[in-house]
């Protein structure tokens, strides 16, 4: 009987069977279906696909994130797997992520050891009386990613969405506006979450929001009284309300609120925003700061130890502030990250090394025609020199690429070909055209 009682349990995450989906028994413990698709998700990330032969992924939305147990370093562990470099980004996002979840199980936990508890009211009195003593809310902290664009902002937040199986949605904050102009209203952000959770309320209430061009919402003065933008201010004001966990009435397909809508109540307490924005000329207010920071004594030392290069790696709250954030949203925003500028080395891995980096889509679109797609070393370096050239970022990889798959992709399948190699000269003949049509 006791023996019984131990296997009912998942060894990882403690769920009883009646509490989950389904429990996996053998060797004398058990093992629910959410944690034993997250052991596979872990092994996957460290092992790659051979000791998956023939497996399928796990289906999104299968997994519930209460028991989530990822340590900060298998975050990192998993983004690096997708995204190239932003080292100080995955560290912040990981550490954010993980104390983010925990507090989330632990108010989880809490509420399930109280709902199972039938105690007398004298333990009840007294539990509370401990409980006030003990309660230390852990508050939720959103993040900020700070870089220009394309250097990975919106691929780090969807990466980590997908390891935590969340529902995730992206807004762009230059299409969202105060309540009565024209344009979106703020809660329409939720209605998005709402959607990729297929309306499954409590599953929105712990995803992921990714907030784009946070930064276009800025008050346009530092003095909000010389050049006020009213509206800018008012959709930071709306926004508040949703960033800092309160319970949002949503219109479940988004747009305008009408007022014969039916609207879903949502709760944004677990819910995790992430905003990103290039916030370009931060550096000048940073370098602002810094300066007035190391006049005095022992100014020349501290001098010293500035990156003039990058200061976007000192980027601080009251940055965002002088930006024109205004200060509510700024301490609701306490995890302030950046992100690099992507380098030729950075270009040049990202064609080649991420799981589904390009050159291995390539390779995987021939194979499926049975064709083994060769390219030589010098392509990947002309498609990222023309990358650099023309400014394109790493989202200008791809229609470089295309450029240069393009006739073979039109003409191979059903050729009877074999093997083809793309040769310098071949992609450099290709790529002159598609520079021809930026110019
Ligand atoms: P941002 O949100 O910063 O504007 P994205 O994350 O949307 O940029 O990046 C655009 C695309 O460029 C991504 O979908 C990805 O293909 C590629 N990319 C950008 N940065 C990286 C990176 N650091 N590692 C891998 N791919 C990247």
């Amino acid at each position: 009987m006791s023996d019984r009682k131990k296997v009912d349990k998942c060894a990882f995450c403690g769920r009883t069977s009646d509490q989950v989906e389904m429990l996996l028994q053998g060797g004398g413990s058990s093992i629910c279906v959410d944690c034993a698709i997250r052991v596979s998700e872990y092994v996957h990330s460290i092992f790659g696909d051979e000791v998956f032969d023939g497996r399928q992924e796990p289906k999104p939305g299968t997994q519930s994130c209460e028991t989530l147990n990822f340590t900060p370093r298998q975050i990192t562990a998993f983004l690096d797997q997708y995204v190239i470099g932003q080292d100080a980004a995955k560290k912040s996002l990981a550490v954010a992520v993980y104390n983010h979840y925990k507090r989330i199980n632990e108010a989880f936990s809490r509420k399930e050891a109280e709902a199972k508890k039938k105690k007398s009211e004298a333990q009840k009195v007294l539990d509370a009386e401990k409980s006030a003593l003990e309660a230390l809310e852990i508050e939720k902290s959103n993040i900020l990613l700070v870089g220009p664009t394309g250097t990975g902002k919106t691929l780090l937040a969807r990466t980590i969405a997908r390891m935590l199986n969340v529902p995730f949605a992206i807004v762009d904050a230059t299409v969202l506006t105060e309540a009565g102009y024209v344009g979106e209203d703020v809660e329409s952000i939720l209605s998005r979450l709402l959607q990729a959770a297929d309306y499954d309320v409590s599953r929105a209430e712990r995803g992921i929001v990714f907030i784009d061009e946070i930064d276009k919402i800025a008050r346009k003065s530092d003095n909000p009284s010389i050049t006020r933008d009213v509206s800018g201010e008012g959709v930071q004001q709306a926004m508040l309300k949703l960033l800092e966990g309160s319970i949002v009435n949503v219109p479940p397909a988004g747009g305008r609120k009408h007022p014969e809508q039916k609207m879903i109540p949502v709760n944004t307490t677990n819910i995790l925003f992430i905003c990103g924005g290039a916030f370009e000329g931060i550096e000048k207010r940073i370098a602002q700061r810094l300066n007035t920071r190391v006049v005095g004594y022992g100014a020349q030392e501290k001098k010293g130890h500035i990156d003039m290069e990058n200061l976007l790696k000192y980027i601080a709250p009251q940055d965002m502030r002088s930006y024109g954030l205004i200060p509510e949203i700024v301490g609701r925003l306490p995890i302030v990250t950046y992100l690099d500028p992507l380098d030729r080395d950075a270009l040049r891995r990202i064609l080649t090394e991420p799981k589904n980096a390009l050159v291995k889509q390539y390779v995987h679109l021939f194979g499926m025609d049975g064709i083994k797609l060769v390219i030589e070393d010098e392509v990947l370096d002309l498609i990222v020199d023309t990358a650099l050239k023309y400014k394109l970022g790493a989202r200008g990889l791809r229609s470089i690429c295309e450029a240069v798959m393009m006739d073979a992709m039109y003409e191979l399948p059903g050729s009877g070909r074999r093997t083809f190699r793309i040769t310098a000269a071949y992609a450099q003949e290709r790529i002159s055209r598609f520079a021809g049509t930026l110019s």
